[in-house]
């Protein structure tokens, strides 16, 4: 974005702290003529210690944004500045996707909304600038606006509303966005937070569980981390496709909002981000923790609240993640300290994934009660301040007592993750002897062991700082053991760890199709499906009805013997019955599509169809259900039975000889 800088007010530079953001000051009003898309502001600005400000360049005469082109700017002695601008981007091109919505517009003024951006500079900022003052915003009778700080008045006159906000100079705020529309607006005390959620239309439903989510997540982070630190938190409707967290406030565009697991993840995520982001914020110079453990607290906190199955299912498909992304690609993978934000698969895996493990894994090494200390205690001590790694490590170290440095700089500062295997494990007497490799320079780790017995099971937590060590474990009736077995560390997984999945197939990019050749009323319904499927004009098929080694293929009805190559253990086929992870189905009545390892080394796909004519449906249904190993659809309709192969275990697990 090119920015225009004015000089405005020159002012000694003070003793300020290196680390501290500037704070510009405001004392501003803001018109809205929707009718002729015009803004009119008039703002007395105090840069604090910077010299100058800066406004968009789109908002010169003549800038490069045709539909920001302002009128008028003056700047007089005491530090005004007033200008005019019009803005008027056209929002229903906007479509939605779930990488980047609504990304391009960032400023419209019309009859259907009003909406500008922190991301243009439509009121004057510094570099990396935090911003406070008051606003006062005045619209159209009705129209009410939503932007970070606390509302303080609203009043009408002569068919406008004058509605101000303030955002005090203790808790300045990296960027002011704001919305305003005809909203139906509720507000509702909650401990002395006021929710607030503002729709486009009554919707007692959606009003209903927004509010009810907010009291949720405002009383799990007021427990888990400290006080929440605005006075009010409101859920905003958009007219065109956004999602949005901003300090105090999340803008979801209409489509977005009515998602049925939005409130449940996405949406916790956001209001989280209000202690760690918004609050505390990042100071960049060791890369940006904020996301990592904004995931921590929410996106995986919600999994450990449903229950130990869903928290470990959530660690091993970060693990799988990594692995997906970067295990093969290494010269994808980067150190923690170099995150900045999340551009594909690979960043997502290391700035998200990789980050939240490192909370995990010192919740195993220190105690979930040590770990929620030392993040109190920073957000207690940053807020309003940049804190980085080393600020979480010193809250650890100080709450813990113990010297972290070590894992500091192995998972922060070092590129990669350890691969660990199980070496020779064998019962003496009472004991379980079992040695552990680890491949390259070793990572100091503390891997969580499992050993089965006859009477129950022995968990141990071992030291594994070198390359090869042994360990004895007091187990007596043994008969396995299993190592990391609920993805506490964070590693690469081994192939056999990972089971076959639809978007292991889907991954591939290219897919050759085999369906049976005898049924010249197949033919054209497997072309449809596998069109659907690949979204192309001329996917490729055999011609023989079976597979071909070397490339992904998808097989429609294969004959038996096909059948039985692939078929993982949890599967089976007798007569009509298929036998589909314990649950027996009639081929009749439902139709069965599973991921499998084939022969030569890919993942294929089975697709098992009574009657060819639901193929074409499946071949559009099917992409939506990537992380499934199968699924079991009736042939009457409805949502599939859904599910994972169990993984083979491989080198990190062993069954025992007593
Ligand atoms: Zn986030």
């Amino acid at each position: 974005m090119t920015r225009l800088i004015l000089p405005l007010l020159l002012v000694a530079t003070a003793g300020l702290a290196a680390d501290m953001p500037a704070v510009v000051t405001h004392d501003a009003t803001i018109t809205f003529d929707v009718d002729s898309h015009t803004v009119t502001i008039v703002d007395r600005v105090d840069p604090g210690d910077a010299g100058a400000v800066q406004l968009d360049a789109g908002l010169t005469p003549g800038g490069d944004r045709g539909e920001l082109a302002s009128e008028s700017r003056e700047i007089d002695a005491a530090g005004e500045l007033a200008y005019v601008f019009t803005a008027h981007q056209p929002t229903d091109e906007v479509q939605f996707s779930r990488e980047r919505v609504g990304g391009e517009i960032t400023a419209t003024v019309g009859p259907e909304g009003i909406y500008l951006s922190s991301g243009v500079a439509w009121l004057a900022t510094v570099e990396e600038a935090m911003h406070a003052g008051s606003f006062t915003i005045d619209t159209p009778a009705g129209w009410y606006p939503v932007m970070s700080g606390r509302l303080v008045a609203q009043e009408e006159n002569g068919g406008r509303w004058r509605t101000t906000y303030e955002i005090a100079a203790e808790a300045p705020v990296d960027g002011i966005s704001l919305v305003a529309n005809t909203y139906a607006v509720t507000e509702r005390d909650h401990d002395g937070v006021t929710m607030r959620i503002c729709l486009l239309e009554p919707d007692e439903r959606l009003r209903e569980t927004y509010l009810e989510r907010t009291a949720f997540y405002l009383d799990l982070y007021g427990e888990m981390i400290g006080p929440y630190p605005y006075d009010a938190f409101t859920t905003v409707e958009n007219w065109f496709p956004t999602g949005y967290g901003m300090p105090g406030w999340t803008l979801l565009g209409a489509q977005v909002i009515r998602l049925p697991f939005i409130p449940y993840t996405s949406f916790g995520h956001e209001i989280a981000h209000n202690w760690w982001g918004n609050s505390v914020f990042v100071d960049p110079g060791e890369g940006n923790w904020c996301e990592g453990l904004t995931v921590y607290c929410a996106d995986y906190e919600y999994k450990r609240l449903e229950g130990e199955d869903q928290a470990r299912e959530y660690r091993r498909n970060q693990l799988k993640d990594y692995a997906a992304y970067v295990g093969g690609h290494p010269e994808r993978d980067f150190a923690l300290r170099e995150f900045k934000a999340r551009h594909s698969g690979a960043t997502r895996a290391v700035g998200y994934g990789k980050s939240m493990a490192i909370w995990r894994m010192l919740e195993v090494e220190l105690g979930r009660e040590t770990v929620l200390a030392a993040l109190q205690r920073v957000y207690r001590d940053f807020r309003g301040k940049p804190a980085a790694w080393s600020d979480f490590f010193a809250a650890l170290e100080a709450a813990s007592g113990r010297d972290l440095m070590a894992f500091k700089a192995q998972w922060i500062d070092r590129t990669g993750a350890p691969t660990i295997t199980l070496g020779e494990a064998d019962v003496r007497g009472e004991a379980v002897v079992f040695t552990l490799h680890q491949e390259g320079d070793p990572y100091d780790l503390h891997v969580p062991v499992r050993i089965a017995t006859t009477t129950g099971a022995v968990d141990e937590l071992v030291r594994l700082d070198a390359a090869e060590k042994t360990f004895r474990v007091t187990a007596p009736g043994a008969t396995a053991i299993s190592v990391d077995p609920d993805f506490d560390v964070f590693r690469h997984l081994h192939a056999s760890e990972i089971e076959p999945t639809l978007s292991r197939v889907l991954a591939a990019e290219e897919w050759t199709f085999a369906a049976p050749t005898d049924d010249l009323e197949f033919q054209p319904l497997a072309e449809a499906f596998a069109a659907a499927f690949c979204e192309c004009d001329a996917p490729r098929f055999t011609g023989h009805g079976k597979p071909e080694p070397g490339g992904t293929n998808v097989i429609i009805n294969p004959p038996y013997e096909v059948l039985m190559e692939y078929a993982p253990e949890e599967f089976a086929l007798e007569g009509p019955i298929a036998t589909v992870a314990g649950e027996e189905y009639s081929v009749g009545s439902f139709d069965i599509v599973f991921a499998a390892d084939s022969p030569h080394g890919t993942t294929d796909l089975i697709v098992m169809v009574g009657d060819p004519r639901r193929l074409p449906g499946y071949g559009r249904r099917l992409p939506h259900y990537g992380k499934y190993s199968y699924l079991v659809f009736p042939v009457e309709g409805g949502r599939p039975v859904r599910g994972n192969w169990m993984p083979r275990g491989g080198p990190l697990h062993a069954e025992l000889l007593p």
